[in-house]
């Protein structure tokens, strides 16, 4: 139960909502409760006259008008309590999700990297729907009830108590056979979640990725796979929904032999004389009004179960830790980037040690400096640790030990969000959003203006095929670009970056998934991006390398060399050899090479 306390505090802005269901709850039961007594009122009168005592037929009407005004005043009410849980609910449901994709995009990279993504949308959708659905419930059924049911203990009370007594003895007896029930119950609720949450995890994954599919013709696998995850569901939901039943029947069975106690002291204390026949009728309806929420308490009892299941989901990911020093303020065209310290080093790598997770270190020892304006390339392996070092540099991870310097101060004094608006990268795979072409360019930095999109498009070498295209920059590009070439859209992801226009770039194979024709179209454009720009090149032609300042070689996660590319190119190490290679023709040597990511 603690963790549903927790959700209504953790939403308290709806605290008056709260309040009025609560209200209305009570003038729900005063307004049911005047029924039972009016009848009361009007059965005594019936029989009056039935005894042959005065008792005018206008007063019966009177009383029957009565009930009706009830009802209808109580019909009103219920409504009213039905809106105000409707918005409730759907207001919770809005800052259910809205706090928990708040959270998920401050939550650190490595989060992302572990957990399937569809699982993670699947999570929200989930706990979230049970959550509110059950808050609109309890609003709309349950409270109204259970006062109801307290106000119908109280009058049987003044009655006659030995009738209190056993409607109370339902309760502890209910809830003991249903806190029986329960615990096997969510062991298999659990379960089945876990495998609907990686059917979504996958089929999330399968549609984003429609195209590999097909290709592999591999749908018929991927059904299966899904189907499989199903299956298990279904077989879990056989014991688990026959344990269900079989235990509600034991319940029921229990509530039954306690109610025909009940009605049998109502009925036999009448007939003692003890209850007038109005009071018998009154006792009656009361006990009928009792037995609702009682046997709507299994319903209760398993939607709060499933609503525990949710906020524990929920706020499981809620007490996720979040990035050191995460925020989520915009960015804003007048912020200005920390002034560099005089002299310092634009990027300095200081003795930086790293690995994923729990895994080994994937980098030792790496210290490099990069001086403002100098391009420098990275050479390596493929899985050398290239990438890890952007990462790094992106502040996406922590290194294990060393530090990170930009512009001579801890590449995180300033935030992760300034540090990310510092290094610009552009990447190997566009990773372009649904919206227009110019939504895409101006990503970063939205307050930009038509002509400076243009004019980014125009220096990416971007503008001669979007202004072909009928809606110019208007033109909606599809999901992840789907609609555009590779190159054609890794222009635009240059121009993107152009507007961002971040002190530091890297280019992490930004051309190696295209075309010699497309490469050449976007080398130019990455050219102009990298003027006037501390540039951190990691590419696969050795021509492009042989233009820069400066190499740094890595092998096995640390640094062989750095030197210029005439110096390297006569010391022997790794990037003479690539440069020998190359002049070699036979296979081995081609090999070689593209296990560098090296192309001729
Ligand atoms: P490169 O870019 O030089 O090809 P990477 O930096 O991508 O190499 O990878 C270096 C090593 O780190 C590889 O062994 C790779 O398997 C591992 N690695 C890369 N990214 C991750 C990740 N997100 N989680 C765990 N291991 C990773
Ligand atoms: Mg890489």
């Amino acid at each position: 139960m603690g963790s549903l306390w927790k959700l209504l505090r953790h939403v308290d802005e709806l605290k008056a909502y709260y309040i009025a269901i609560a209200v209305i709850s009570v003038l729900l039961a005063v307004t049911a409760l005047a029924s039972p007594f009016l009848l009361q009122g009007a059965t005594d009168h019936v029989v009056k006259r039935i005894q042959g005592q005065p008792s005018p037929v206008s007063t019966v009407i009177w009383f029957a008008a009565a009930i009706l005004a009830a009802e209808v005043i109580n019909a009103l009410l219920s409504n009213i309590g039905g809106y105000l849980g409707d918005v409730m609910s759907m207001r919770m449901r809005a800052i259910l999700s809205s706090r928990y994709y708040s959270k998920l995009l401050r939550l650190p990279q490595s989060y992302f990297d572990n957990n399937l993504s569809g699982a993670i949308i699947a999570r929200l959708t989930r706990s979230i729907s049970e959550l509110s659905n059950f808050m609109q419930m309890v609003s709309n059924n349950f409270l109204p009830m259970i006062v109801t049911l307290v106000a119908a203990l109280a009058v049987t009370g003044f009655y006659y108590w030995p009738l209190t007594v056993l409607l109370v003895l339902i309760f502890p007896v209910y809830t003991w056979l249903t806190a029986l029930t329960s615990e096997r119950w969510q062991r298999y609720e659990k379960a089945k979640n876990e495998h609907v949450d990686i059917a979504g995890g996958m089929f999330a994954e399968v549609i984003s990725q429609m195209r590999v599919v097909k290709s592999f013709v591999a749908q018929r696998r991927e059904l299966d796979r899904f189907n499989d995850e199903y299956t298990e569901t279904i077989a879990l939901t056989r014991p688990q929904s026959k344990w269900w039943h079989q235990m509600d029947g034991i319940r029921r069975t229990v509530l039954a032999v306690i109610f025909f106690g009940i009605n049998a002291m109502i009925l036999v204390q009448t007939m003692n004389g003890r209850f007038s026949l109005g009071t018998m009728v009154l006792l009656i309806q009361l006990v009928g009004m009792a037995k609702g929420p009682v046997t709507g308490m299994s319903f209760l009892v398993d939607s709060t179960q499933r609503a525990l299941a949710g906020s524990r989901d929920y706020f499981s990911v809620l007490d996720e830790q979040d990035e050191p020093g995460a925020s989520l303020d915009p960015v804003s065209p007048t912020q200005q980037l920390p002034a560099p310290v005089p002299g310092a080093a634009a990027v300095e790598f200081r003795d930086v040690g790293f690995g994923y997770d729990q895994e080994p270190n994937v980098l030792d020892n790496i210290t490099f400096t990069v001086q403002p304006g100098e391009r420098i390339a990275l050479v390596g392996e493929s899985g050398g640790g290239k990438t890890t070092i952007v990462n790094l540099l992106m502040g996406l991870f922590p290194p294990r030990s060393g530090s990170i310097e930009l512009f001579g101060k801890p590449h995180t004094a300033h935030g992760l969000d300034t540090l990310r608006r510092e290094v610009g990268v552009v990447f190997q795979d566009a990773s372009l959003f649904s919206g227009t072409i110019e939504a895409n360019i101006k990503y970063g930095a939205p307050w930009a203006t038509d002509e400076q999109v243009r004019q980014a498009a125009v220096r990416a070498n971007a503008a001669e095929f979007v202004e072909k295209f009928a809606d110019g920059y208007q033109t909606v590009i599809g999901e992840r670009g789907l609609k555009l070439s590779g190159g054609q859209k890794q222009r635009i992801a240059v121009a993107r970056a152009m507007l961002k226009d971040a002190p530091v770039l890297v280019l992490d194979e930004a051309t190696s998934a295209l075309d010699t024709k497309s490469e050449r179209l976007v080398q130019a454009g990455l050219e102009e991006l990298m003027v006037d720009r501390t540039s951190i090149i990691i590419a696969h032609r050795l021509s492009t390398i042989a233009t820069v300042d400066r190499i740094i070689t890595i092998e096995d996660g640390r640094i062989d060399e750095i030197g210029t590319p005439a110096e390297l190119a006569a010391s022997g190490g790794i990037y003479a050899q690539l440069l020998s290679l190359q002049e070699s023709g036979s296979k081995q040597d081609r090999k070689r090479l593209q296990s560098y990511d090296i192309l001729r």
